[in-house]
């Protein structure tokens, strides 16, 4: 039986074919925002797909990069031509503890 998988996504390089092995996120464009419902849009991000060779490095990936970033850009490698900014923490739960120990979201 021949089975088809989904195509892999390919680098976001401008000029690079190859497939992606690493991706990270940035901010979506006013018009990528459009599409989204709005009880989505304070939190939604844009995955940025990258090859080994055009992947920036690992500590800029775990931030979240502007709208604007080039990224993956070989100019500007390891890095981008934005300040990423830290991804939104989650809020934190509002626990009980029970008198066995347990905590409980209230
Ligand atoms: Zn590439
Ligand atoms: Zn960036």
């Amino acid at each position: 039986m021949l089975q088809l998988a989904p195509a892999a996504p390919a680098c976001g390089h401008t000029t690079c074919t190859d497939t992606a092995v690493v991706h990270w996120t940035r901010l979506p464009t006013a018009g990528e925002l459009a599409n989204v419902p709005a009880d989505q849009q304070a939190d939604a991000v844009v995955l940025v797909y990258a090859c080994g060779t055009h992947a920036i490095g690992l500590e800029a990936a775990a931030l979240v990069h502007h709208s604007t970033c080039s990224g993956p850009n070989a100019a500007a490698l390891p890095a981008c031509d934005c300040t990423p900014v830290q991804p939104p923490q989650p809020a934190a739960l509002d626990l009980t503890t029970l008198a066995s120990g347990w905590q409980i979201a209230n």
